[in-house]
């Protein structure tokens, strides 16, 4: 088998799925699970990917103008340095940008604070035949704002079961959730910070407050193993994706999108007009 015939061995959506007795400790985020080549193989399966990818998200679209309600969610968490940002540029940027509703999600401006912390995220939510992705998410608050207390433990512990009942709703409504948590490794985060130290058009993306972040490392894959432990539900579950290789985090974020594109049995709408019709009106201007 030539090495551009490399295929996933096993689907990211077996292999990368949370499910009960997951740990994010002992998390290899070097590991390239179920797929055998390397990152010249993964570019290349990437790229063909990437070409159905954006074929069945031009479907969606089409739907979403005809008439279709269904829509797509990415949401994308993890660690600074994890790689979110690449995953818009690289993944999403594949396929149509007026068919990408792309948020991200920073600390809440002073209206946002003033609502229910699920308000600027109804806002942002993808309408009928866009993919919506989501830098950031509601589960900063129960990241960020359970690592530095800033609401009371009753507050956030509520909103495990809040988010779940949350995200039921929006699957009802027609959104298809993907949760992507982009696993990084804290040698490999250091690496990528002292590489935008030393890259001048790296500076913009260094923010002194990502070191002190990096402090509280332990509290937040306690953070996160409780979102995986409460959160990845049957209807929305969760995603670890090893992250240390971009390439592969890329690789394996396509594939899960492309793979719930086509899990939605998506087609061409029919025309809502007489197409012998129109075609006999043009051959006749022809004349
Ligand atoms: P960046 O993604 O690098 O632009 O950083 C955005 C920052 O906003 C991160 O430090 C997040 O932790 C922070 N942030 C996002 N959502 C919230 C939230 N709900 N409460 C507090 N901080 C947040
Ligand atoms: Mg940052």
């Amino acid at each position: 088998m030539g090495k551009k015939d490399r295929r996933w061995d096993k689907p990211p959506t077996e292999t990368l799925r949370v499910r009960e007795g997951f740990t994010v400790d002992g998390f290899d985020c070097a590991s390239t699970p179920g797929f055998p080549g390397d990152e010249d193989d993964g570019e290349r399966f990437m790229e063909d990917r990437g070409e159905t990818l954006s074929d069945l998200q031009e479907q969606l679209f089409a739907e979403g103008r005809s008439g279709g309600t269904r829509s797509v969610l990415l949401v994308l968490q993890g660690m600074d340095t994890s790689g979110k940002g690449g995953i818009v540029r690289h993944v999403l940027g594949m396929v149509d940008p007026q068919g990408v509703q792309h948020t991200s999600f920073g600390v809440p401006t002073a209206e946002e604070r003033s609502h229910h912390y699920l308000w600027r995220i109804e806002r942002a939510l993808p309408s009928a035949g866009k993919i919506g992705v989501f830098d950031r998410s509601h589960y900063e608050d129960v990241l960020v704002v359970r690592v530095h207390n800033l609401v009371a433990a009753d507050v956030w512990g509520a909103r495990y079961d809040e988010i779940n009942a949350w995200e039921q709703r929006r699957i009802d409504e027609g959104t298809r959730i993907i949760k992507c948590a982009l696993m990084v490794s804290p040698e490999r985060q250091l690496e990528r910070l002292a590489e935008r130290l030393d890259r001048p058009d790296k500076h913009w993306k260094y923010n002194p407050g990502d070191l002190d972040e990096r402090a509280h490392w332990d509290a937040y894959m306690q953070a996160y193993q409780a979102v995986f432990d409460r959160c990845s539900t049957e209807s929305a579950p969760w995603y670890a994706i090893p992250a240390d290789n971009k390439w592969f985090a890329r690789l394996a974020v396509s594939e899960l999108l492309a793979t719930t594109l086509e899990d939605m049995n998506l087609t061409w709408p029919a025309a809502d007009f007489d197409v012998d019709a129109e075609k006999a009106r043009i051959a006749a201007l022809h004349d």
